[in-house]
Formats: C-alpha cells, structure tokens, sequence
C-alpha cells in the first residue's frame, strides 16, 4: 500500500500534557481520509504537525516518503494545500483577489487558473463583493479554494463543516467529493461529525487522547459494524431452545425482544420459527451506527 502520509509514535507535549501520544497515521494515496476524535483529542495538533506549523517532540513523520527531518520536506510539503482551523481569508479583498494573493505569495507567475478554481468551488458568481460578506459556507469554499492555488495533491481539511447549515455541509461535501475523484486528490479531514464523514470517507483513523486507536477502511468497517434482525415477539423464553438447536447467534433483550446476530435470510427465519409454532409479532434490521462504534472503541460514556 501507498501511503502519501505516514506517521509513527508521533508524540507532542505541552508542558506535561500529551496532545500527541504514541501516535500512528497512514493515509492512502487517493483516498479520503477521515480523523475523527472528540474535542481535545488532538486533531489540530497532528494536522499542524504535518503542515509544518508546530515542532515535533518525538516520532516522525513522512509525506510522500520523505522524512519530517529530511530537508526535502519542505518541498514535498509544497504538494499540501490546508486549511487549518479558520480559513486564512483577507476580509476586505474578493474572491478572486484573495486566490491572486496566494497565487502570488507562491510565486505562480500567471493568473491563469484563477476562473477555474472559483468555478471549481462554485463562487464564480460573486463578483467583486468583499470575502468578509461571505456566508460561512462561501469562506469555506474560498479557503479551499485557496488551499488549491498551489496545485496541490494532498488537501488538509480541519473540521470544514464546522457550523455551516445543512445546504452549506452538502457543498462542501460535494466539492471534496469532485476533487478526489476528478482531480486525483487525497484528501485528509478531521471532524466530529460522524454521519456526515461517513458519506465521504474511504478511510477512517480514530483517534483519542493523543493516540490512533484503529485506522481502518470504510469497506473493513462495513464488515465490522454488527448487523441484527431484531425480533419482536410474545414470550422469548420459549425460543431458546430452537435458536440453539439451530446454533443460531442471539442474545434475549427481554422477553419481548431477540437480537439474531447470525446471518440468515428473514422469510426463512420466520417461516422456520413458524413451522416450530413460534409466533413472530414483528421484524426488524438494524445496523450498528458508526457513533457507537466510535463509543465503543473509545470506551463508552465516560468518554462520550
Ligand atoms: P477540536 O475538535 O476541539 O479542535 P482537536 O482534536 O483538534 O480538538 P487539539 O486542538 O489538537 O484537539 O488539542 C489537543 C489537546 O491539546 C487539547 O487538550 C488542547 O487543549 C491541547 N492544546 C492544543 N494546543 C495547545 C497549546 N498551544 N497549548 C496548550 N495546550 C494545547
């Protein structure tokens, strides 16, 4: 597997306080990678590690490859765009002018991608009207759009969804959607909002307390969120004996309730039960959602 961005034992302190503990990361190249972790658990501070804005304590970190104390790092760190925390905007300047001044501070001679990137990010209609104006949704998407001015092939996103409305989160969604598949970009997201990374995310990492608990792919948590059929019934006891003689996973909820965790068809399930006088009242099926999964693995509520 390739990875565009690597880190191992990462650890960063403040004072004595561990924001970064141990901590591994391994981005794969193309993918959308979402970290996800509680407030505290030290997002920014990895992201900001990686963008070259804070010093590392112990551990390294590689992207593309190349080592955090190589000095070719900063080269290859030229191939990030990030928006870290806030978008860094200049309120009194458009659109446009604002994607001119980052086109210039690095040191692009032409203007030329300019109408590209704001149509791109959806603000080619906005005119000479100040970036301070802008929705939050519209500064979201200029940062990002600034945070592309260079080209880059990794785009760093902390937290973007972070207090837009709901058509302001679909946007956002959207465009990093387009840009990882029709620009090849991989992109690296922290975010709390876990229903809302799972509709993008190729790849999640889980992290709390400064340490990577699991990284894993959308497909292998798939497989892992516990799928049941729940059934709903008169008297639960007298169902014990057919689902082990039948070696069926259950668990009994109460006496109204059963759980069946094996994978088995329901028309086939309930005829069977039935042909065994067993009277279902009612089915349903239910998947595991990725915030219990996150509770589960971070260790329930007093975490949560
Ligand atoms: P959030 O979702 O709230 O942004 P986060 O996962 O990004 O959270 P970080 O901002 O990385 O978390 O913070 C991790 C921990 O490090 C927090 O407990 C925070 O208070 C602490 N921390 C971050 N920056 C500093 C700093 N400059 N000085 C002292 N402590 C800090």
């Amino acid at each position: 597997m390739n990875y565009v961005i690597e880190a191992a034992s990462l650890t960063k302190k403040y004072k004595n306080f561990k924001a970064l503990d141990d901590l591994n990361l391994h981005v794969p190249v193309g993918s959308i990678y979402g970290l996800i972790g509680k407030n505290g658990a030290g997002k920014t501070t990895l992201i900001g590690l990686i963008c070259g804005l804070q010093k590392v304590d112990t551990g390294e970190y590689y992207i593309y490859g190349i080592k955090n104390t190589d000095k070719e790092i900063l080269n290859v760190r030229s191939r990030i765009g990030a928006i870290v925390e806030t978008p860094a905007i200049y309120e009194n300047l458009s659109a446009r002018d604002n994607i001119v001044e980052e086109l210039t501070l690095l040191g692009v001679p032409t203007f030329d991608d300019v109408d590209d990137l704001l149509k791109l990010v959806g603000l080619s209609d906005v005119g000479a009207k100040k970036a301070g104006k802008f929705s939050l949704g519209m500064r979201q998407r200029l940062g990002i759009a600034i945070a592309l001015a260079g080209n880059p092939d990794i785009l760093i996103l902390d937290e973007p969804i972070n207090g837009l409305d709901p058509e302001g989160i679909i946007d956002i969604r959207e465009l990093i959607l387009k840009l990882n598949k029709e620009k090849n970009i991989t992109i690296l997201i922290s975010s709390h909002y876990l229903d809302e990374l799972s509709k993008i995310a190729t790849h999640y990492g889980f992290v709390d307390k400064g340490k990577m608990k699991r990284e894993i792919s959308k497909d292998e948590l798939i497989n892992k969120m516990k799928h049941k059929i729940i059934l709903k019934v008169n008297d639960a006891k007298k169902f014990i004996p057919y689902l082990d003689a039948q070696n069926i996973t259950y668990e009994i909820e109460n006496n109204k309730t059963i759980n069946i965790f094996s994978n088995i068809k329901i028309p086939k399930l309930i005829s069977d039960l039935a042909k065994n006088n067993l009277e279902v009242i009612d089915v349903l099926e239910a998947s595991e959602t990725l915030e219990n999964y996150f509770l589960n693995l971070i260790g329930g509520d007093d975490n949560a």
